[in-house]
């Protein structure tokens, strides 16, 4: 469809080779893994120049959020952690919601692959979660309609159900993946919940050669525990594409490791998969790196500076495949810095121009 060519296709801000992308610190260990990103790249010789923005997590109002949503429009691709919301008053919204609806981040794709060296409960596991990422239960439309009693609203709507099946049929189809497991709460919530299943039915159609079956969340989330090896590409709503990622990415290594892509039509935002602040583990150097880090390969990929994109990948990997080098979220002793020394030591050997230091 016209749509699905769009996505997460238009060049940026390329000047004479360079792109510029914003960049979202946020909370907790977000600043310490940007300065990674910042020291790699440097490092490297990364023709990207990030925009670094702010936001205050304590602030009632919503200007740092316009500020970076006005850079994000105009980079169409940022890297951001997670953005606290540290206000008591229930009026001020999610600012990780509110950029993700604002700039119509329609989807999040996390790629869900165990590492062989990294001990877990299920070895080779491969799946790709295609959450819808701007609707659902994070409609963000609460209210107490008489006291005692709130109202929260789930919005599913046609036109998003589509474009989210879609994007997981057409990345199936372009991934030589071979079947679409559509996961709801169909029997209970059988309107909303309905439409999407539905629509994902009528759009299966289009796409004789995937097999697409469906699920109800609950068994999915005994099923993913018990048996991963069934799953290949997972469509679902957004709450439910909240809790799986959680369950998967527990079950092959925990939220350090994994990469979170969110696309609309127009712009692009990476983050780590599981979008934790790590308030407690803040300041330590004990956070894993390696999440925030997949996520730079990937916007590394998605600003098609494939060279680097590759020489990043092949030094995390050999960080973890080969030297063992593990934070201690994967029982290894290692520091923050430790990972990001090894890694820049595998960067050393691709570094093509002269460097100081
Ligand atoms: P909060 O916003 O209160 O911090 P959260 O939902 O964002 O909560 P966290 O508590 O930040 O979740 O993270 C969940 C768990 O994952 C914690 O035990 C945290 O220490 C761990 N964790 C998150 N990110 C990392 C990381 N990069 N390296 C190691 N552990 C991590």
């Amino acid at each position: 469809s016209p749509v699905q060519k769009k996505v997460a296709n238009i060049p940026k801000a390329l000047y004479g080779g360079r792109h510029t992308v914003t960049m979202l610190p946020g909370g907790g260990i977000g600043p310490e893994l940007m300065s990674y990103i910042r020291e790699i790249f440097r490092y490297s010789g990364v023709p990207v120049d990030f925009e670094v923005v702010d936001i205050d997590p304590s602030s009632e109002g919503n200007d740092d959020l316009d500020y970076a949503i006005t850079s994000i429009k105009r980079n169409g691709v940022a890297i951001k952690a997670n953005i606290e919301t540290k206000s008591e008053d229930t009026s001020v919204l999610s600012r990780n919601v509110a950029l993700r609806n604002e700039l119509d981040l329609f989807v999040n794709v996390l790629h869900c692959k165990s590492y062989p060296t990294i001990k877990s409960r299920h070895d080779n596991v491969d799946i790709i979660i295609v959450r819808q990422n701007t609707e659902g239960e994070y409609a963000m439309l609460e209210h107490e309609s008489v006291k005692g009693v709130i109202e929260s609203m789930k919005v599913v709507t046609a036109e998003n159900s589509e474009r989210v099946a879609r994007f997981a049929f057409e990345f199936a189809k372009k991934n030589n993946r071979k079947k679409v497991t559509t996961i709801h709460k169909a029997n209970i919530m059988k309107i909303s919940d309905g439409l999407f299943l539905e629509v994902s039915r009528n759009v299966a159609k289009d796409y004789p050669d995937i097999k697409h079956n469906d699920m109800i969340i609950d068994n999915c989330c005994m099923q993913l525990v018990s048996n991963p090896h069934q799953f290949d590409v997972m469509n679902m709503t957004n709450l439910y594409g909240s809790i799986t990622s959680n369950v998967i990415c527990g079950l092959i290594g925990g939220a350090g490791l994994l990469s979170g892509r969110n696309y609309g039509d127009h712009y692009a935002i990476f983050e780590t998969g599981t979008r934790n602040t790590g308030t407690a583990i803040a300041g330590k150097n004990i956070a894993n790196p390696i999440a925030m880090l997949n996520a730079a390969v990937d916007m590394l990929h998605h600003l098609g500076h494939e060279h680097h994109a590759r020489n990043l990948g092949d030094a995390i990997n050999k960080t973890l495949i080969e030297d063992h080098i593990f934070t201690q979220d994967l029982g290894g002793s290692a520091s923050s810095t430790d990972v990001i020394s090894n890694i820049m030591k595998h960067l050393a050997a691709k570094r093509t121009y002269w460097h100081p230091g």
